[in-house]
């Protein structure tokens, strides 16, 4: 690797315009999952910020987050639990809803999938308004977690999401940054 296992990353994410609508300039991290040693890089860089925390459980959103989140829970020998999109759970669940650029979204989570005062490791992908992330850790917060940190591969910083996430008293760590 000539580069720094950051720049790696940033430089094997696919930048895919106008996707899927115009004017968006999709982050497709499809070519860092598919080639084993930005994979591995990846999951490494994470393993090793968390490896030394004292975490519980980590929680990924649907759904890229739970391709890296999964994995980096194995590698930190911890639980995972997924945080879905709509009417894709089949227990009981709870809700939140954000606002989109057009609309709503919600995301769902099981209602026993956390236990009262278990610290959680929240994850996904990219954080572009920071609203998915926001929404996953008041429904964490309401099932009584402690979100120790908000974690994405991709931060969008003009959008002025992960600022707004780290406002909100979570701290949050991305690895790379597409301005
Ligand atoms: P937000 O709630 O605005 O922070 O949006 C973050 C969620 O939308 C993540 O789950 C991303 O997968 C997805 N997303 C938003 N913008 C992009 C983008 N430009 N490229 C790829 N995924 C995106």
């Amino acid at each position: 690797m000539q580069t720094d296992p950051a720049q790696y990353i940033r430089d094997t994410i696919r930048t895919v315009p106008d996707w899927p609508k115009p004017g968006v300039q999709f982050r497709d991290i499809t070519p860092v999952l598919q080639d084993p040693r930005s994979f591995r890089v990846l999951i490494d860089l994470f393993v090793y910020r968390y490896m030394r925390q004292r975490l519980d459980l980590v929680a990924g959103i649907d759904a890229r987050g739970f391709i890296v989140g999964s994995v980096l829970a194995y590698e930190l020998n911890l639980g995972f639990v997924p945080v879905r999109k709509q009417g894709k759970l089949p227990f009981r669940t709870v809700a939140e809803e954000y606002a989109l650029e057009y609309g709503n979204a919600t995301v769902e989570m099981h209602t026993d999938s956390v236990r009262p005062g278990q610290r959680v490791l929240l994850i996904d992908d990219l954080i572009a308004t920071g609203g998915t992330m926001m929404a996953a850790s008041r429904l964490l917060q309401r099932l009584g977690a402690n979100v120790a940190e908000a974690a994405a591969i991709i931060d969008l910083p003009d959008l002025g999401g992960s600022k707004a996430v780290r406002e909100s008293g979570l701290p949050v760590y991305t690895v790379c940054a597409f301005e």
